[in-house]
C-alpha cells in the first residue's frame, strides 16, 4: 500500500531537494547568539539556519523551541549540533561563540581566552564552509577579527568584524533623541576601536546633508555649548550600563548583525562601518582590524570609503591601532 505521502504527492523530479542558497551559521547560542538568530529568521534572511556550540542541551533546547515556530517563519531549515558538518555549505558564519564581559570588565580583557576559544571554532568553520564569509562578533572584536583571519587563511573581503556598526546605531540613536528625529535620517560615523577608543567623526555629522559642524563649528570638542561630546561617551558607556543593568547586551548587536548579513545575502553594496585590516590607511603601518566605512554585498567586504578625517581623528585611530598591535604582539600561537 502506498504510503500517506506517495498517495498525496506526485513528484515532478528524482531529487526533491535542492541545495541551500543561503545558509547562515550561528556559532554560539548563548545571548547574543540567539538574538542575532532570532533577528536572521525574523528578516527572512537565509533558507537554512545552523547553529553550533559546546552545551549540548542548551543547544538542542533553542533548536526546537525555533523548530517550534516554523509555521511564523519563511526559514525551511533549522539544525544544530556540536558537530561542525551541520554548518557546511554556509554563505555566512556569524561568531558569537566565547566569554563575554563582566560588570566593569573591559572588552580587551576577554582576549586570551577568546583567542583559545576561536582556535577550535574557525578551523571547523572553514573546513565545512571554504565559501563563506566570516562574521565576527566576540569580543574584544578588533582582535578577534584579526585572529579570525590569521586562522582561517580566507581572503580579507570575507572576513568582517562586527566593529562600530553597533556603536554607529548607538551614536545615531542618541543623535536622533536630541534632534527629535527617526536615527535614520540622523548621519554619523563610530569609527576605530569597537570599545573604549572609538573615534566620532564630527565633520562628517549631518542630517539632509546639512553638517551640524556647520551650524556649530565646536560640536564634539570641549568648548561646544551644546556639549555632543556626551552623545560619543554616552556611546562609549552604553555597553558598560546596560552590562550593569541586565548583565550582557543582546538585541541591538544581534539586530545589527542582521542587518550586516541583509547587505551580504541580498548583495545591497551597502556602506556600514565594520572591522576591516586597516595597514595602510591613514598611516597605520601594522596588520590590525579596526572599523572604517566598507561596501558590504555578495562578495562581502569589497571597498572601504576614503573618509576625509581630521588630523586629530587620524590620531586617535593611530593610537587605537597601536594599542590593539600591543594586545596582539602578547597572543600565543597564531
Ligand atoms: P554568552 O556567555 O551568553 O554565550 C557565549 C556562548 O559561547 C555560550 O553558549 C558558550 O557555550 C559558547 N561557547 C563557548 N565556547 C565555545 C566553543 N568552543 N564553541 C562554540 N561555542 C562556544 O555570551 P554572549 O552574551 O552571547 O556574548 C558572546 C560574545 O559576544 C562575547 O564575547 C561578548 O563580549 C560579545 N559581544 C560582542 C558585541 C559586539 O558589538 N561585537 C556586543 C555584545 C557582545
Amino acid at each position: 500500500m502506498a504510503t500517506v505521502q506517495e498517495g498525496l504527492l506526485s513528484s515532478t523530479v528524482k531529487d526533491k531537494t535542492a541545495p541551500p542558497r543561503n545558509k547562515i551559521t550561528i556559532v554560539g547560542v548563548g545571548q547574543v547568539g540567539m538574538a542575532c538568530t532570532v533577528s536572521i529568521l525574523q528578516q527572512n534572511l537565509a533558507d537554512e539556519v545552523a547553529l553550533v556550540d559546546i552545551l549540548e542541551d542548551k543547544l538542542r533546547g533553542e533548536m526546537l523551541d525555533l523548530q517550534h515556530a516554523s509555521l511564523f517563519l519563511k526559514t525551511p531549515k533549522i539544525v544544530a549540533d556540536k558537530d561542525y558538518s551541520v554548518t557546511a555549505n554556509s554563505r555566512i558564519v556569524v561568531v558569537t561563540g566565547g566569554v563575554r564581559q563582566q560588570e566593569g570588565e573591559s572588552r580587551l580583557n576577554l582576549v586570551q581566552r577568546n583567542v583559545n576559544v576561536f582556535k577550535f571554532i574557525i578551523p571547523q568553520v572553514v573546513k565545512y564552509s571554504p565559501d563563506a564569509t566570516l562574521l565576527v562578533v566576540s569580543n574584544p572584536v578588533d582582535i578577534m577579527t584579526y585572529v579570525t583571519w590569521k586562522l582561517s587563511g580566507l581572503p580579507q573581503n570575507r572576513i568582517i568584524g562586527s566593529g562600530t556598526n553597533l556603536d554607529s546605531a548607538r551614536f545615531r540613536y542618541l543623535m536622533a533623541q536630541k534632534l527629535n528625529l527617526h536615527p535614520s535620517s540622523c548621519h554619523g560615523y563610530v569609527l576605530g576601536e569597537h570599545g573604549d577608543s572609538s573615534v566620532a567623526v564630527w565633520s562628517g555629522v549631518n542630517v539632509a546633508g546639512v553638517a551640524l559642524q556647520s551650524l556649530n563649528p565646536a560640536i564634539g570638542t570641549d568648548k561646544d555649548p551644546e556639549n555632543w561630546k556626551e552623545v560619543h561617551k554616552q556611546v562609549v558607556d552604553s555597553a558598560y550600563e546596560v552590562i550593569k543593568l541586565k548583565g550582557y547586551t543582546n538585541w541591538a548587536i544581534g539586530m545589527s548583525v542582521a542587518d550586516l548579513c541583509e547587505s551580504i545575502t541580498k548583495n545591497l553594496g551597502r556602506v556600514h562601518p565594520v572591522s576591516t585590516m586597516v595597514k595602510g590607511y591613514y598611516g597605520i603601518e601594522n596588520e590590525v582590524f579596526l572599523s572604517l566605512p566598507c561596501v558590504l554585498n555578495g562578495n562581502g567586504l569589497v571597498e572601504v570609503v576614503k573618509q576625509k578625517l581630521t588630523d586629530d581623528e587620524i590620531a586617535q585611530l593611530k593610537k587605537s591601532a597601536d594599542t590593539l598591535w600591543g594586545v596582539q604582539a602578547d597572543l600565543k600561537d597564531l
